[in-house]
């Protein structure tokens, strides 16, 4: 192969192998060099793949600079599409969701899809259900369309209590104090339950940790 004269212009070598091939010894590659404390082309001396084929290059590298041997794995760029099953209030559909085959995700995790923001609701590797998995060994997400959520409201009034809901964004914030304008007349938030267990007062909460707001309705006089 031919071999571009040093110093070598690492701009112009950057080179992610392609997926699937192996790097044939001799080839040249820019990975960091922890002798040189940069980015520098190494020559491969011993290319390899791990147990996983689509997972890039891993093998024996040196470095062009200071000739130091080592280890190196380069991740692959390549993108899976992953089944995807949409559920957006009543309704599901099947999508794909193309994801770098490296690329985590996990359990309650939100990404936009298509204009939406979607939360991951299971992942399944082959028939399991799992919290956090790479792209690649993703069978099916499940996903809903997250754009609004609807936030439990309690009203209490004296010993009775009504519920109530409202359905906004999930960054929309809460707190308490808030006056909330409801169908059924105003109500003054007295305090929150949510995932974050904080309910200072002064402290807002958005909407996506919130799973009741307690309220007490206020009463509008007319002058
Ligand atoms: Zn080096």
């Amino acid at each position: 192969m031919r071999e571009a004269p040093f110093p070598w212009d690492v701009e112009h070598l950057i080179y992610i192998p392609p997926c699937g091939r192996n790097m044939a010894e001799g080839e040249v590659i820019v990975v960091f060099c922890e002798v040189c404390g940069t980015e520098t082309p190494h020559k491969v001396i011993h290319a390899g793949f791990g147990p996983d084929p689509n997972a890039g290059f891993s093998g024996k590298v040196q470095c062009r600079k200071c000739t130091t041997i080592h280890h190196t794995e380069v991740p692959s760029e390549k993108n899976v599409s992953i089944p995807l099953v949409l559920s957006d209030g009543d309704t599901s559909s099947s999508q794909r969701l193309v994801l770098g085959y490296l690329e985590e995700i996990s359990l309650g995790e939100e990404l936009i899809f298509e204009g939406h923001n979607i939360l991951i609701t299971a992942i399944l590797k082959d028939d399991r259900k799992i919290n956090r998995a790479k792209a690649g060994d993703i069978s099916i997400l499940h996903a809903k369309v997250f754009d609004t959520l609807v936030v439990k409201i309690s009203i209490s009034s004296g010993s009775r209590t009504r519920a109530d809901s409202l359905r906004v964004p999930p960054d929309e914030e809460f707190e308490v104090g808030d006056l909330l304008d409801l169908n059924r007349g105003k109500v003054v938030v007295s305090s929150i339950l949510s995932d974050i267990k904080v309910r200072r007062e002064g402290l807002p909460v958005p909407a996506r940790y919130i799973k009741r707001i307690y309220a007490k309705p206020v009463r509008e006089r007319s002058y």
